[in-house]
This record gives structure tokens, C-alpha cells and sequence, in this order.
């Protein structure tokens, strides 16, 4: 007897192993490692989905109570199979369910529409069918006639031009069709997301710089297939380009590529670099395409119809028969962190993904992670510097504004004279100017003057946001509610905004500017598809004078006529309470001040803040990488923090408050017996920086230590812990850890 280990496709935590199941005797040769099968599950026995995930000879329970599987449902290709050994990675190291580790990276195969184009064909010889037409025609059968006319003109016709232009019903097409008179063809057609168009192949030469990063990587490879890089490159110092060169090296060779990119700076111009130089065999996935236009791409890369792809952390998983490089652009982004579990990071997966499939890795970024910085200064992975500007520009000249020293106003400080001053100079010579704030909404959060309350969503527990038209709104959950005359609280009519939105420095900037064109752009002002791409086109275009925008209008962006760039409220984000506030904030006005003089003309960059003593401001504003990754890594070191120790976060979540709250405790002190002397400090259960999302209370404990192992060890104690304590199991619990440095034991190659 053989039977099969089987990862049931459900959710539930407490199922989350595998379940054998007997392999009967017809499906004998069907079932092997790998394939998705049916089963009766639990004492319903309703059937279920599983993928077999290995085969033995040996029951692990009673063998009259094992069930046989009932039918293979797919095999997986060979692409997916490799996929799974990535997904039980996942599961290992991220702590999640192995179901919700395999729909991550073998998304789930949706029957979702295959749009099939249909041909109507002539099934006969001319002869016979000029016969059958004045047939037709005796018989007054118009239908027919004009069908079989149109077909001796043209022997091949899409079938909407039947049923269309010509007027033919699907009826007579299926009588003409059970006659033998003509035939239907079907060919898939795929939503191809790239425009049908011919590409002209700009050739780009490639400067020294570039050239000698792009053979580093080359003669890599060819050492060592799964090789490493991070490419350093200040931005607009070509990075694309040379990851252009490479991929085009190595598709040459037959194998493929995966692009990351973050889903904000996933912009027109960088797919044209792409499309330009590899045409139809380039596609892409983002968020806003349906499943089935996902499916689509993915089943292209599998039959090999394509050899790069290009998306955000999702496109990690591309089935490629033959995978040749993942390429990270922007590798620092928080976006390649998944928020929902599996909590697994995209550069780590990708290391691993590398190692399974021997393909390379290639981070590229101006201001690249601690992590990635680390191990590429501890040797771990190959370090290539870009310290110049492809193109013509230099680095911007840039000025710290102290917003202290400005006279207050009461609308919070939105324009300081510095800057007004700046932008009507630049204004006046026919310049474009981008104003950068790291907010959304009409204003921040509504406060109290008098008792000190803030208006709170009654669901989440964050501030609210005040929206034009007197709205508040909920930012994580949608909770809207009118914004109240008084304070609920004392009863005061001294509620104000102290923070402002883009809405609010839109106004301002018309008030100071009347005759300039001015653009926005935020979540709100972007609802359609292709809203975004209209506003920066517009603006790219030279439609507008001034582009006031969040995040979105900080990333990857080329304009060449922009010259002035206004960094307000610069330090908001050093107030966030995380260990990597710096990090975030340096990275941030880096690259917010890259926008600036990406041509000829020469770029100034005005930081308006109320620090500006800040190392992260400083090192930002001087555009120096090093000197901050020195400054911070001291404090990494001092504080134990990643990549300098390594950090597991428990995250806890319950509908009930003081259920958490025991369950939190209950695990801080198993902890504690765990760990015992060793040198891990627990931190912890506190709340989550969000405490509430949607009525569901969460909360985090922290296990910090020098060693992976260790942490990993008290892990694997908790979730056996949890896993056999029933008051565990209407609370959710997610892991999320970094490492110290790269070569924590889950991210190295097989045999390391
Ligand atoms: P990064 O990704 O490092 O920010 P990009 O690859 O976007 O830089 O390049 C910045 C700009 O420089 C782009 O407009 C690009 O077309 C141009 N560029 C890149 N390499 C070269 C080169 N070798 N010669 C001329 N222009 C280049
Ligand atoms: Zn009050
Ligand atoms: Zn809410």
C-alpha cells in the first residue's frame, strides 16, 4: 500500500498539516509528488482540494480509517513543483499555514473565463461551395448565402464578423457547421496587457560605470549561477540600464527573468525601457488586473510565450521553465514585505527562490535597507557602486529649511518664504516645480484645544482624517462620520487641525500662485485606472507648472523640466514608533530629492522641517548614504536591532479584548521558560502600533537576540504551545522576523 501526504487547502490554522490519504490501485501512476487531487475530508466527508506534498509506504495512523484519494485533479508542471518546495520555505520560515504558503506562490487556478477567439472557416472545396450558394440561393436561404458568399471571398473569418457585419445568427452557423458546410476554429486568446505595437529598439550605450556593473554581474553568473548583487547606484545613475543588459544576456541564453518593482513605481516610462528592448515577450502584473488577466501571464511564462516579467512582490512567483535572474529595483521598499500572512519578504523569498532554481539575484537601490547594505559590507553578496548620474544632471543642490524659525501660521506651516521664493523664481523661468508631502486627506487629525482629545475611528483606533466637505474618515477601515461642531469630550468649540493634506497645500499653492497650473496627486484624486498615468503624463507633458502629490509622485519618476523640488514636513515620519523610522525617513527625502534636475538644468531641493538637526535629514539633504548607514548602524548595534540582532515580531490578534490580553500574557510566559538564561530579551505584548483594525484588537510581543537560531528554536516551542492549547484557537497569530545580516540559515543555498 502507498500512501499520500496530503496539505489540505483550507484555512483553518488547526488543520494545518498534512493528512495521509491511500492511493488506490487505478490511480497508481497518477499520483505522485506535486499534484493537486480530490479527497473526502473530515466526517462529512465533503470533498476537498490538497496538493501531495510526498508518498510513503508507511501509515502513520490505523489503516482502515485512512480514505482514498477520489481523482487527480491537475498535475503540477515542473515550474510549480519548484514552486511548492518555495512555498514549504515559506511555511517554514515565515510561520505561516502551508495552505495560505501554496495559494501564495501556486495561486489558486480560478476558473476564470478563457476568452477563445473563433474563427468561422469554409469547410469546402470552391467547387462544391459555389455549388451550395446557388443552392442557397434557389432556396431563398439569404442567411446561409451571405455567409457562404463572404466566405469565398475570405476563407477565414472571426466569428463576431459572422454574427455582426453579416448578420448570421449562431443558429444557421450550427446548421452549417452539422451540414460539414464550414468549420469553427478556437484559439486561446490571452489578455495581453502589453500594447500590440512594434517597438523601436533604442539602443542605450551603456557608460563605463554601467558597463563595468553589468559585466561584474555577467561574469558572476557564469561562475555561480545563484549569485548575489547589490547594485548601489545614487538615483538616475542608470540602474535600469544595466538591468536591461543583463537580462538581455540572459535571455539570450534561453533562460528568463523576473523584474520587481514596487506597484507605486511601477511607471509607464520604466515598462517602455522594457518594451523597447524585448517587445511581445516582455509582460507585466499589477494590482488592478483581474485573476484572470494574472492567470493569463502566468500561463504565458509557464508554455514559455514570454521571458521577462515584470511586477510587484506577486510576480516573484512567474512559473518560468528556466529562470535566469529576479531582479529588485528599489529593493529597500516596504511594499516587498507582505502584510497578511504568509508575512514573507519579497528579497528574502527570492534569495531562496534563487537557490532552489539556480538563478541570480540583483538588488538595486539609491538608498538600499540596513539588511541589504550589511551583508553586502560583510561580503555575503557582491557590492557594485553607481556613484554618477548617467545622463547629463548632477546631484541637486539642497537646502534644509528650520520651519522653528518661520513666523507660525494657523494653518500649520505649508509654504515657508524660502520656498515661496524658490518657486517663483522657477516658475518664472518656464521650470516645473513638485511639491512632496508625506500625507494624504484634506487635513490630519481633528484635536481639541481645550482638553487635549483627538477624534478617533470607533472601530481602529486611529486618528481620523478631516476631508473636504467636513467628512471624517477612517484611513484603515473607510469609518466616515460628519466632524461634530463641539468636542464630544469637554464640550468645547476649540477643535482645530494641526497637520494638513495635499487638498490643503493645493489651496494654499493657488492662493500664493493664482496663474499656475497646478496638479495633484494622491489616493483620492487617483480613482480610476488610468487616472495616475493621466496626471504625470499631463504633467510630464509640461501641461502643468506645479505637481503637489504624496508617495506616488516620488518614485521613479522622470521629468525632465521639473528643477525645484519642496520637501514639507519633512520629519513626519520620523515620529512613527518603529525601530526603522530613520531608515524610512532617510529614504524617503533621498529619493524625493532625486526628482529634482534630472536633465541638463541644474536641480535645487528645499526640506522643510521642524528637525533639522536630524542625522537622517542631514545625511538625506547631503544625499550621503554612507554616513547615514554608519550613524544608524551604530544605533542598530547599540540597540540590538536588525540586521545588527535579529528580531521576531509575534503578532496576536482576537475580536476579544481580554481574551488577547490573557493569551498575550500566557505566551510572554512560556517564552520565558523557554529561553530560560539564553540571551533573548522579550519585549512585550504590547499593542500593535494600529491597536484595532475593524473591531479585531491586536497585539505584538517581541523576542530580540543576537542569534536566528535561538529565536527560531523558541518559535518552534510557541507554536507547539499554541497548537495544543485550545484557548489559542480563536486568536490569530502571525511571525514575522529579520534576520541578523542575510546568511541566517533559511536564506542560504541547499548544502551551505
Ligand atoms: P536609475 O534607475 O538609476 O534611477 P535610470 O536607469 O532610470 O536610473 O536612468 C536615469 C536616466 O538616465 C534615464 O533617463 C535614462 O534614460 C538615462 N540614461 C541611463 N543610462 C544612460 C546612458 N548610458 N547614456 C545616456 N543616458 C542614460
Ligand atoms: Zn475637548
Ligand atoms: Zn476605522
Amino acid at each position: 500500500m502507498r500512501y499520500a501526504d496530503v496539505a489540505v487547502d483550507i484555512t483553518a490554522k488547526a488543520l494545518d498539516r498534512t493528512f495521509q490519504y491511500l492511493i488506490p490501485e487505478h490511480l497508481e501512476k497518477e499520483v505522485e509528488e506535486g499534484v493537486i487531487i480530490q479527497a473526502p475530508f473530515g466526517n462529512g466527508n465533503r470533498t476537498i482540494t490538497g496538493y501531495v506534498m510526498s508518498i510513503s509506504e508507511t501509515p502513520r495512523v490505523d489503516p482502515d480509517k485512512i480514505k482514498p484519494i477520489i481523482a487527480v485533479v491537475t498535475r503540477l508542471s515542473d515550474e510549480e513543483k519548484r514552486l511548492t518546495a518555495l512555498a514549504v520555505w515559506i511555511r517554514d520560515r515565515y510561520g505561516s499555514s502551508l495552505a495560505s504558503a501554496l495559494r501564495t506562490v501556486l495561486p489558486a487556478r480560478k476558473k476564470t473565463a478563457v476568452r477563445q477567439k473563433r474563427i468561422v472557416c469554409l469547410a469546402l472545396d470552391r467547387n462544391r461551395a459555389e455549388q451550395e450558394a446557388e443552392e442557397m440561393k434557389r432556396l431563398h436561404q439569404q442567411a446561409r448565402l451571405r455567409l457562404m458568399e463572404a466566405l469565398l471571398q475570405e476563407e477565414r473569418l472571426p466569428y463576431e464578423v459572422c454574427t455582426g457585419k453579416l448578420h448570421v445568427t449562431g443558429t444557421v452557423i450550427r446548421t452549417m457547421v452539422q451540414k460539414g458546410y464550414i468549420r469553427i476554429e478556437r484559439t486561446r486568446q490571452y489578455r495581453n496587457p502589453v500594447p500590440d505595437q512594434a517597438f523601436a529598439h533604442q539602443e542605450v550605450q551603456l557608460n563605463e560605470q554601467q558597463r563595468a556593473a553589468a559585466d561584474r554581474i555577467l561574469s558572476g553568473i557564469r561562475q555561480r549561477p545563484d549569485c548575489r548583487f547589490l547594485i548601489q547606484g545614487v538615483t538616475g545613475s542608470g540602474k535600469t540600464e544595466v538591468y536591461i543588459e543583463v537580462i538581455g544576456q540572459i535571455v539570450a541564453q534561453g533562460k528568463q527573468a523576473i523584474v520587481l518593482i514596487p506597484e507605486i513605481a511601477l511607471t509607464y516610462q520604466t515598462l517602455m525601457r522594457f518594451y523597447h528592448r524585448f517587445g511581445g515577450r516582455v509582460s507585466v502584473i499589477h494590482s488592478r488586473m483581474s485573476a484572470g488577466e494574472k492567470q493569463d501571464q502566468f500561463d504565458r511564462a509557464r508554455q514559455g510565450d514570454l521571458d521577462v516579467m515584470i511586477g510587484p512582490r506577486s510576480a516573484l512567483f512567474t512559473p518560468f521553465p528556466n529562470l535566469g535572474i529576479i531582479v529588485i529595483d528599489e529593493e529597500h521598499e516596504e511594499s516587498y514585505q507582505s502584510e497578511q500572512s504568509p508575512r514573507y519578504h519579497a528579497r528574502e523569498t527570492a534569495y531562496r527562490r534563487g537557490a532552489l532554481e539556480g538563478a541570480c539575484v540583483v538588488l538595486g537601490s539609491a538608498t538600499p535597507s540596513l539588511e541589504a547594505s550589511f551583508a553586502a559590507r560583510s561580503g555575503e553578496i557582491g557590492l557594485i557602486r553607481l556613484d554618477r548620474r548617467a545622463g547629463l544632471s548632477a546631484l541637486p543642490a539642497t537646502r534644509i529649511i528650520d520651519l522653528r524659525s518661520e513666523v507660525p501660521s494657523s494653518d500649520g506651516m505649508i509654504l515657508s518664504g524660502a520656498l515661496q521664493a524658490e518657486m517663483k523664481d522657477t516658475l518664472q523661468k518656464g521650470e516645473q516645480v513638485m511639491l512632496f508631502l508625506n500625507r494624504r486627506g484634506y487635513s490630519g487629525s481633528v484635536i481639541c484645544s481645550s482638553c487635549g482629545h483627538s477624534l478617533r475611528c470607533p472601530h481602529c483606533d486611529v486618528s481620523l482624517t478631516l476631508h473636504r466637505g467636513g467628512n471624517l474618515v477612517c484611513h484603515y477601515c473607510g469609518h466616515t462620520e460628519r466632524m461634530p461642531s463641539a468636542c464630544p469630550e469637554c464640550g468645547s468649540q476649540y477643535l482645530r487641525t494641526f497637520r494638513f493634506g495635499t487638498e490643503q497645500v493645493e489651496t494654499q499653492v493657488r492662493q500664493s500662485f493664482p496663474s499656475a497650473r497646478v496638479l495633484r496627486l494622491d489616493r483620492d484624486t487617483v480613482t480610476g485606472k488610468d487616472a495616475e498615468l493621466k496626471i504625470l503624463s499631463a504633467f510630464a507633458g509640461h501641461e502643468a507648472d506645479i505637481l503637489i502629490g504624496t508617495q506616488m509622485i516620488v518614485k521613479g519618476h522622470d521629468f525632465p523640466d521639473v528643477t525645484l523640488m519642496g520637501i514639507l514636513m519633512a520629519d513626519l515620519s520620523l515620529n512613527v514608533p518603529n525601530y526603522s523610522a530613520n531608515e524610512r525617513t532617510f529614504q524617503l527625502l533621498t529619493q524625493a530629492a532625486g526628482r529634482a534636475g534630472r536633465s541638463d538644468r541644474p536641480g535645487r531641493v528645499l526640506i522643510q522641517t521642524y528637525k533639522p538637526e536630524h542625522f537622517a535629514i542631514r545625511c538625506a539633504a547631503a544625499q550621503d548614504y554612507d554616513a547615514f548607514y554608519e550613524r544608524e548602524m551604530r544605533f542598530r548595534q547599540d540597540a540590538g536591532y536588525p540586521p545588527a540582532g535579529s528580531l521576531t515580531a509575534v503578532h496576536m490578534s482576537c475580536a476579544d479584548k481580554d481574551h488577547l490580553t490573557l493569551a498575550g500574557n500566557y505566551v510572554r510566559q512560556f517564552l520565558e521558560k523557554v529561553i530560560g538564561d539564553a540571551p533573548v530579551s522579550l519585549l512585550g505584548p504590547a499593542d500593535e502600533t494600529v491597536a484595532r483594525i475593524a473591531d479585531v484588537w491586536r497585539q505584538v510581543l517581541y523576542m530580540k537576540g543576537s542569534s536566528g537560531a535561538l529565536l527560531r528554536y523558541a518559535r518552534g516551542w510557541l507554536e507547539k504551545y499554541i497548537e495544543i492549547n485550545e484557548g489559542f484557537s480563536n486568536i490569530e497569530i502571525t511571525y514575522e522576523t529579520s534576520w541578523a545580516g542575510e546568511k541566517a540559515e533559511a536564506a542560504a543555498r541547499p548544502g551551505e
